[in-house]
């Protein structure tokens, strides 16, 4: 088995509840969809980054596994891509009793369930639809698979998030119907955390949006943030 990935460096995360805490990312190589505001363009061709055997990535790993890293971050790109081989290396990092993290969009049950027994902390980034990351036709497909995968991550008692990016595109009905799905969920008293992460730059959306929307989550949640990059403001990958 062969995998693609884009690159794979140190640093300190820069999203969601892990925010400042000092990690090894595993960037992989290939994401189907297309949201405006996407910072990883050039890892979202399936071909894009350096294609390893499974051996040699694991082997890639542990040379840039630096000392006291506390966590591996199974980043993309769309990491289920390739879920087969992030099985494998997850596998691996777990033998060093080192925890793993998944971030995806959870666009797929079935890959996301084949993952758990090896992934600690999960963040699922749900997709208002002004995020253009698919087709309206598929939109309801893949909330669908992340709503599962929601339940399931909970249920396994992973240490689950969400995270949603806001722009100044996204309307209060959308994003509405996405707190109503998401909350219909029984066991969702369970999450570890809501983040709001708004869209730097063109498309950023204003105080009063990020506020407005924080006041509908934390009708849910009392415990929803409003967390920006932070590499959007100190110069690290
Ligand atoms: S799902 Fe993530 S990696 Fe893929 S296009 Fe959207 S922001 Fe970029």
């Amino acid at each position: 088995m062969k995998v693609r990935l884009f690159e794979i460096f140190t640093s300190i995360e820069g999203e969601g509840i892990f925010y400042g805490t000092k990690t090894l990312f595993v960037r992989l190589a290939g994401c189907p969809f297309s949201c405006f505001y996407c910072d990883t363009v050039p890892a979202l061709p399936i071909d894009s980054g350096n294609e390893y055997s499974i051996n040699d990535a694991c082997k890639l790993i542990d040379s840039k596994l630096k000392n006291k890293t506390y966590k591996v971050n199974f980043t993309g790109g769309e990491p289920l891509m390739q879920h087969e081989a992030v099985l494998e290396l997850a596998k691996h990092v777990k033998l060093k009793n080192i925890p793993t993290y998944l971030e995806s969009s959870c666009f797929d049950f079935g890959r996301f369930v084949s993952l758990m027994p090896y992934m600690d902390y999960i963040k699922i980034e749900f997709k208002t639809l002004d995020s253009k990351f698919v087709e309206p036709k598929n939109y309801d497909h893949i909330l669908k698979n992340e709503l599962m995968c929601l339940q399931n991550s909970i249920q396994l008692k992973k240490k689950s998030y969400i995270k949603i990016l806001i722009s100044s595109y996204t309307t209060k009905l959308e994003f509405d119907k996405l707190l109503d799905a998401i909350f219909s969920i029984s066991c969702i008293n369970n999450i570890s955390g809501f983040v709001l992460q708004p869209v730097y730059g063109s498309g950023a959306p204003n105080l009063n949006k990020l506020l407005q929307f924080y006041d509908l989550v934390y009708t849910y949640y009392k415990e929803v943030r409003v967390i920006p990059q932070l590499h959007k403001f100190i110069d690290v990958p």
